[in-house]
């Protein structure tokens, strides 16, 4: 169950839902470029922004707030990195997306009025360069030391996701891993 937080917004869910497959079906591919889309509680698409190949600008604040954030991985990496979690919460964001070429998309909502800020700096654990000691490590010793750089990606996605579902409860929010 969804609370607005403002009384005079008007929720759409399933309108929402049929918008971001539409968007994330046009932005996953996209010529290796990052794309950003903003959808609006109502479903409808309020801004569009093309990135570079790994980063993509924020929006401004005032449209993410409450609002759903929807951007593309073209490194196939379907785990959102510290910016994606950092940007979210300080813009006060209802749900982060993000989806891959291959379809697959992760997404963080709010399940309360606001973001419990703690989640930063518990991800920042798994993120950065001891996501990627980590991650090395695991693909190492999975792949007799012969591991590639897809399959060390692999674990730190892994890894990053892993995170996302162990501490939904802790910090309050609700993570959903799925295909579009
Ligand atoms: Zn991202």
């Amino acid at each position: 169950m969804i609370k607005p937080q403002d009384e005079n917004v008007i929720l759409n869910d399933e309108k929402v839902l049929e918008t971001l497959l539409k968007v994330e079906l046009e932005i996953k591919d996209s010529n290796g470029c990052e794309i950003g889309v903003v959808v609006d509680r109502n479903g409808k698409e309020i801004y569009r922004v093309n990135g570079q190949k790994a980063e993509v600008e924020a929006p401004p604040d005032d449209l993410v707030k409450n609002n759903v954030f929807t951007h593309n991985h073209p490194s196939g990496n379907c785990a959102f990195s510290n910016n994606d979690i950092y940007n979210i919460v300080k813009q006060d964001g209802y749900e982060l997306r993000a989806v891959t070429s291959d379809g697959r998309f992760v997404s963080l909502r709010k399940n309360a009025n606001v973001w419990d800020a703690n989640i930063l700096s518990g991800f920042s654990k798994v993120s950065g360069y001891r996501l990627f000691v980590k991650a090395s490590q695991l693909a190492q010793i999975k792949h007799s030391g012969q591991a590639t750089p897809i399959q060390i990606n692999k674990e730190a996605e892994n890894l990053v996701n892993e995170w996302l579902r162990n501490n939904a409860e802790k910090y309050g929010y609700i993570f959903t891993e799925g295909v579009i």
